[in-house]
């Protein structure tokens, strides 16, 4: 649905500077997450760690044109043809806007508050009735007061059925989160310990969280439970009470039975509804999974779907993932990363995982912890916990950073056991410097902290990878080249920059950095990994993945990637796999292959049927459609290039008919950017020019990445002998011959042994001599001034790439792309 700004500025009842009218599709309040500029409000926000309004300028230049900002911004003067939305509170204004939208839709809708359990009950909702209703449920667990006005404005005129959750933190925030979902069906799962600083008693909680029913057809909730049937008996609630219970037979929902089979993993739950007995089984269920079960049973029954189907759907629900990430470190460690949250609850679960990862060499198990924040426990209380989760858990050493930790917990493990050995540390750096750092070796270790102790650079230190051969990399140099091919642009023509295989070899984190700081438009890698390892490094702008793996989908939603769909098996998997996740609207990239004969639909033949299923999904929506010229480096594959063009171009335009929205159109690479300036359309996309070579006439740009490494040892070898393995050079005079630490292993190609192409050593050419070795090299500086311990290149400033691919009879992208992970990758800029 879109709505003029015009209509949103009264909705909202905001004072509106600027006149440009357009249509407004998107909602957005972090500035990471834009791909629509064009159809997007952009609400400021400011919260305790950051400011929405400091993101205007860049997103003005990334296209958005609409902003919702408070009283006291200055509206920028040097913005045209934008519209600025004045408000006292841009989140007021915001659940506002979501208020009025759910106004729009007549339909059911349940919301679900709790302390625990609420995503895995809204998930668990959806895989019972998303073959009966079409649903807009919360992405992930959006249910703050920003993330459920952002879920709710997701209903749509297909929606049938929404379901939201609601969580809250204080006393008055549930008001404003029941009139923004308006649930016809209030759930409360359940009531702990979570988020309970801010209130004087659980009981208050729990009369918070209720406000969540008013005006509701029916509650939901645990009558079992004493805190929510005393809140519940106090309450003047005019709806159905739908109170599920093990003890009284007279409950709405008696649940008589409970049995499990621990052999099979399987639980069988029994009950009497409305009169009728019935029952159902579920498996491989944790803790916490029964209940959650009966009160999704709970909601179903109440929307009339029969036993018999409850009881088909129950067995086939799935458990909700948690995201651990396993890594090699160094001495001899393995890594377990845990990001999920840092609470006491997430801690259990990630030392389950480690207690029961099998490790075959039988390490120890250590575990790093920062101090927990938000418990609602006292010091005391989580003290507790902790020494017995780490007790029950098997934790061999605890390492403990943070003041809490070191002043609280510290003396309660010291007088518990002395079995588990512990270091405890103010801060992180305190932690890096010490000796307990340096003497890790030989452990499972398990770093999981709050995010302002910044644990990956533990991480970071932990992996580092050691070799004397590495790749210089000057990130002057990247920018350099792309403000080069910019300057071939037309201004308001976007860019892509390609950062796949590792950014052509030169590391990708770094230089989608640098990128990010001037503003590219899109990165784009391969595969949806490296799109990870962008965004865990705090890579903000739109990436693109070129090579989605049909696996890594759920991948790409949790981490905002946008899939390149190059056929009709992966768009219905693609939009299946959103369904699941109650996605809507993911951006993207239609590829047509019109020459190449690699991926993409064809731009004629499959045109039509590809518009039709765009059209009957809500899953994703394109936002960009392109193709890629298979010879755009030469002239002779001009008149070919010219045929490639006019067939995406007739395809491109017919896509973009059957939509209202703009698609962006993009054909160029480094070298057609060049060459075909009046092809360039909205977009770019530049590789090995960014890198430093120029793909028209391989000439050299400003370089990017040196391949270095030195001199490990001379020796003199007398005329006649071989070097190497399998005597391939024999010496023809006396020689000095010195050994170089990098080979094939580390991408150096075997082909250039054997006096087939030379190194620099102090500026000189240094023929590589007998065959190249895995890890080793040798190579001839009889005529060159030098010693071990020298420097030397084997790529880079002043030896061009270039000269090592004509050589073995490739192209440039090879040799840079080559270079292989161990080989350390140093940057700098000047
Ligand atoms: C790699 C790639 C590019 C970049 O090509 P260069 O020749 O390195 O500029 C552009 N488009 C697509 C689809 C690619 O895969």
């Amino acid at each position: 649905m879109m709505y003029a700004i015009s209509q949103i500025t009264t909705l909202i009842g905001a004072h509106r500077y600027g006149t440009a009218e357009t249509n407004i599709g998107f909602v957005l309040t972090d500035s990471r997450s834009l791909s629509f500029p064009e159809e997007t409000l952009f609400f400021a926000i400011k919260t305790q760690r950051s400011d929405g309004h400091k993101y205007i300028p860049d997103l003005y230049n990334r296209g958005v044109r609409n902003f919702v900002v408070n009283r006291d911004y200055d509206i920028p003067t040097d913005l045209p043809k934008s519209n600025f939305l004045v408000v006292t509170d841009t989140v007021e204004a915001l659940q506002r806007l979501a208020e009025r939208h759910r106004e729009e839709y007549d339909i059911p809708v349940i919301g679900i508050t709790g302390s625990n359990g609420k995503t895995t009950v809204k998930e668990w909702l959806y895989q019972l009735l998303f073959k009966d209703k079409r649903i807009t449920r919360s992405p992930r667990s959006y249910n703050s007061q920003i993330g459920v006005p952002q879920s709710v404005w997701m209903i749509n005129n297909q929606t049938e059925l929404g379901i939201f959750e609601a969580g809250i933190s204080q006393v008055g925030e549930m008001q404003a989160l029941q009139e923004i979902i308006q649930p016809t069906i209030a759930v409360l799962t359940n009531i702990g310990q979570a988020h309970q600083e801010n209130f004087r008693s659980i009981r208050e909680k729990c009369e918070e969280k209720l406000h969540l029913m008013k005006d509701a057809q029916v509650v939901v909730y645990n009558a079992d439970d004493a805190t929510v049937s005393h809140c519940m008996r106090k309450s003047n609630f005019k709806g159905f009470r739908l109170g599920w219970s093990m003890e009284n037979p007279d409950a709405p929902l008696y649940i008589n039975n409970v049995e499990t089979d621990d052999e099979n993993h399987e639980t069988r739950i029994s009950y009497i509804y409305n009169g009728f007995a019935g029952d159902y089984c579920i498996k491989n269920i944790n803790e916490g999974g029964i209940e959650n079960s009966i009160t999704c049973a709970a909601v179903c029954l109440y929307l009339g779907m029969s036993q018999k189907t409850l009881a088909e759907r129950m067995p086939q629900l799935e458990a909700i993932a948690m995201r651990l990430e396993v890594k090699q470190g160094q001495r001899g460690c393995i890594l377990i990363n845990d990001s999920y949250n840092n609470d006491v609850k997430s801690l259990d679960i990630a030392l389950d995982f480690m207690s029961r990862r099998p490790d075959s060499k039988g390490r120890s198990r250590t575990l790093i912890l920062s101090d927990i924040y938000q418990t609602g426990l006292s010091d005391e209380e989580l003290s507790a916990e902790l020494l017995s989760l780490i007790k029950s858990r098997g934790v061999n050493k605890f390492i403990g950073i943070g003041k809490v930790l070191k002043d609280s917990f510290a003396p309660v493990l010291c007088g518990a056991s002395n079995d588990i050995l512990r270091a405890f540390f103010n801060t992180t750096d305190e932690f890096l410097k010490s000796e307990t750092f340096g003497n890790l070796h030989d452990e499972v270790i398990l770093i999981k902290g709050a995010r302002i102790f910044e644990f990956d650079r533990i991480t970071d230190r932990l992996e580092l990878k050691v070799h004397e051969t590495v790749l210089e990399v000057n990130l002057n140099a990247v920018v350099e080249n792309y403000n080069r091919y910019r300057s071939f642009m037309h201004p308001d023509t976007k860019l892509v920059c390609m950062v796949k295989a590792d950014a052509y070899g030169a590391g990708a984190v770094e230089v989608a950095k640098t990128l990010q700081d001037h503003r590219v438009d899109y990165l784009a890698v391969a595969v949806a990994d490296e799109g990870v390892t962008l965004r865990n490094a705090g890579i903000t702008c739109n990436i693109m993945i070129m090579n989605p793996e049909m696996s890594a989908f759920k991948t790409m939603f949790d981490y905002n990637l946008e899939p390149e769909v190059y056929s009709f098996r992966m768009l219905d998997a693609l939009v299946h796999a959103a369904q699941r996740e109650g996605i809507t609207n993911w951006p993207v990239h239609i590829k047509f292959d019109t020459g190449m004969c690699r991926l993409g639909f064809h731009p004629e033949k499959d045109i039509d049927e590809l518009i039709d299923r765009l059209q009957h999904q809500k899953a994703v929506i394109p936002r960009s459609v392109f193709s890629h010229f298979v010879g755009s480096d030469s002239d002779d594959f001009d008149a070919f290039s010219a045929e490639q063009f006019a067939l995406y171009d007739a395809g491109s335009r017919k896509l973009q008919a059957a939509f209202p929205h703009k698609i962006l159109r993009h054909i160029c690479n480094s070298a057609g950017i060049e060459h075909f300036p009046e092809r360039q359309m909205d977009m770019c996309r530049l590789g090995l020019g960014l890198y430093g070579v120029n793909p028209r006439d391989n000439s050299v740009l400003s370089t990017v990445s040196t391949l270095k490494t030195t001199i490990l040892q001379m020796r003199n070898v007398p005329a006649g002998h071989s070097v190497g393995y399998s005597r391939r050079t024999i010496l023809d005079r006396d020689s000095l011959i010195a050994a170089i630490p990098i080979g094939y292993a580390d991408g150096l190609n075997r082909q250039l042994g054997n006096r087939h192409c030379y190194c620099l050593v102090n500026g000189k050419k240094a023929d590589y001599v007998g065959n190249i070795c895995m890890d080793v090299a040798m190579i001839d500086v009889t005529d060159i001034d030098c010693r071990e311990g020298d420097s030397v290149e084997i790529f880079g400033q002043n030896l061009p790439v270039t000269v090592l691919s004509d050589v073995i009879g490739t192209i440039p992208y090879e040799i840079l792309t080559g270079v292989s992970n161990r080989v350390k990758r140093v940057y700098f800029e000047e």
